[in-house]
């Protein structure tokens, strides 16, 4: 559930009417809901409440400070994913204790900025990375705590782009080799071994690949423990998919998850830590277009937007679908007809939809993609010189343009001509 509803004819975002932030902030912009995004991080936080627990946002899924500190007053903690995204976290104000740092290849200096500006554990993907980690911290005079990530070798049964799971993939390291690396683990002198991570993949849609893995884990946890490793925690990653089209098959609820958590871990008595990005921020965001231009092609009509594959780039890069509904409602029983919708850029890979269908569109009319909240920002680039587009934050009756869209200028002058031209 959203709170971008219809009312009295056309869309609005919570308490404040979307055609009126579109006036005020000009198209395209991302539009984000804090009811929604305090609504899915409780959820989470209230499915995993039989036990001690830390929901750690997965910020890469959108990552703007007003994002963060809206969770973090919630008391989420963040999952980061490189010495940026860390950097960010505590800009938000979220307190080093609360902050996880996943990702496959950490370098020195990020380890250091974590290690110095505090850290609730890394999640260590490789037996070099533990060893760097080990030394860093040394060298620094401290401890860091780490769980392994563990590959389970199951089948997330999602899009292969976003599939992390399977022994073939690039995450983690095999579990079958597991109880060598924590011997190791143990070894090195700047670790301390605080539990288990796994992260089997994105967008899933089906609890029975993460109960698989996490039936692993807790295989897994009883065998260390017996090697003497003191296994306190569990970090089970994020994954659980949102319904990106209404008329699907929904996916699991948190709750589900939560109870499906409890049943397969509870037992062990281990703090529970869940990574969930994009069912906390992906339907807690729209992205607003225009249409430039109604073009009608032979046999197909185009709706040619301002916004573009560098503003959303899921649907080229993993052939994703988004709804896309128009800001002003429909009126009931109107004929609706095929539409190819389309981006300015000079890519034929620049199509969010083909032939989806649409009330009669003209030049001028809004349009919101829904679902466009996780993985929309936060992978959009500046290609053709187009600007990042602004990312505005509602809260009830008020919205603040929490990114403001540069200037042409700031864009440019970023590039800095060498003395010899
Ligand atoms: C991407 C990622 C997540 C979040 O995945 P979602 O599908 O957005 O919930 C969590 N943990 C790790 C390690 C990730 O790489």
């Amino acid at each position: 559930m959203d709170h971008f509803l219809y009312r009295d004819g056309s869309l609005w975002a919570e308490d404040v009417s979307v055609a009126e932030i579109a006036a005020q902030v000009g198209t395209p912009f991302y539009l984000y809901s804090t009811a929604t995004l305090t609504r899915h991080f409780r959820l989470f936080d209230e499915a995993l409440d039989w036990g001690p627990h830390l929901v750690c946002y997965a910020m890469k899924a959108a990552s703007n400070q007003a994002i963060l500190k809206t969770l973090a007053a919630e008391g989420a903690g963040m999952d980061v994913v490189s010495g940026g995204e860390y950097a960010r976290a505590l800009a938000a104000g979220v307190p080093g204790d609360k902050i996880v740092f996943s990702g496959v290849g950490k370098t020195h200096d990020e380890i250091r900025a974590a290690l110095t500006g505090g850290i609730r554990q890394f999640n260590v993907e490789s037996e070099p990375e533990m060893r760097v980690i080990s030394e860093v911290a040394t060298s620094l005079g401290v401890i860091a705590p780490i769980t392994v990530r563990v590959n389970p070798d199951v089948d997330a049964k999602t899009h292969a782009k976003i599939a992390t799971g399977k022994s073939e993939n690039k995450f983690g390291i095999p579990i079958a080799r597991a109880k060598e690396v924590y011997a190791e683990a143990a070894r090195l002198p700047g670790l301390k071994i605080v539990g288990i991570d796994v992260h089997i993949g994105s967008q899933l849609t089906q609890l029975e690949p993460f109960q698989q893995a996490y039936q692993k884990v807790a295989d897994l946890t009883e065998a260390l423990r017996a090697d003497g490793h003191d296994i306190t925690r569990l970090d089970l990653g994020g994954g659980l998919g949102i319904p990106y089209t209404r008329s699907n098959e929904a996916p699991p609820l948190p709750t589900e998850y939560g109870a499906m958590v409890r049943d397969t871990l509870a037992h062990l008595g281990c703090e529970i830590e869940i990574e969930p990005g994009r069912l906390i921020a992906g339907n807690a965001g729209i992205l607003v277009s225009k249409v430039i231009y109604v073009k009608n092609g032979e046999g197909r009509d185009f709706l040619i937007l301002d916004g573009a594959m560098n503003d959303l780039i899921r649907p080229a890069m993993y052939e994703a679908h988004h709804d896309i509904v128009p800001v002003v409602e429909p009126a009931p029983g109107v004929e609706q007809q095929p539409y190819d919708i389309v981006g300015p850029v000079c890519e034929t890979g620049d199509t969010f939809a083909k032939e989806r269908m649409m009330p009669p569109m003209q030049a001028g009319d809004l349009i919101a993609f829904r679902s466009a909240g996780a993985y929309g920002a936060v992978m959009a680039s500046e290609y053709n010189t187009r600007p990042l587009i602004p990312e505005v934050l509602v809260k009830e009756d008020q919205f603040s343009v929490i990114r403001a869209r540069p200037t042409y200028e700031e864009m440019i002058n970023r590039d800095n001509v060498p003395v010899w031209l």
